[in-house]
C-alpha cells in the first residue's frame, strides 16, 4: 500500500516529504511532488512532516482526494508532457533531478 501525495502539495512543493524519504522515491514535476508507488517501502516517514498534510496512505486518501491515487501512479507509467516514454521506475529522485512536468490532472488544477 504505497503512500500518495494529494492535491495540497500543488504550488507548495516546500520539500520536508524529499529529506525523509529513506528509498528516495519522491520526484518533483513542475507544481506537484509524486510518489513512485512501486519504490515506496510504505514506511510512513513522510506523511507527519508535510506542512499541508498532502500525504496518506492510498487506502486512506480523503474521498475528495481519491483521483490523486492514480494520477500518482500515471506519473510514472503514463507518457508525460514533452517526453517519447514513461518515467517508469528510475531508482531515485536524485537521480533523475526535478522532471519538471506535471500530469494532466495537476497541470489542470
Ligand atoms: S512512505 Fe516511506 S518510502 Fe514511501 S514515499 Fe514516504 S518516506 Fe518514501
Ligand atoms: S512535504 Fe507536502 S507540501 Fe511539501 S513537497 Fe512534500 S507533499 Fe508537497
Amino acid at each position: 500500500m504505497p503512500y500518495v501525495i494529494a492535491e495540497p502539495c500543488i504550488d507548495v512543493m516546500d520539500k520536508s516529504c524529499v529529506e525523509e524519504c529513506p528509498v528516495d522515491c519522491i520526484y518533483e514535476g513542475d507544481r506537484k511532488l509524486y510518489i513512485n508507488p512501486k519504490e515506496c517501502i510504505d514506511c510512513g516517514a513522510c506523511e507527519p512532516v508535510c506542512p499541508v498534510e498532502a500525504i496518506s496512505q492510498d487506502r486512506r486518501v480523503p474521498e475528495e482526494y481519491t483521483a490523486f491515487v492514480d494520477d500518482n501512479n500515471e506519473f510514472f507509467t503514463g507518457v508525460l508532457s514533452g517526453r517519447d516514454k514513461p518515467l517508469g521506475t528510475p531508482g531515485g529522485a536524485h537521480k533523475t533531478g526535478p522532471i519538471g512536468v506535471d500530469t494532466a490532472l495537476v497541470a489542470d488544477k
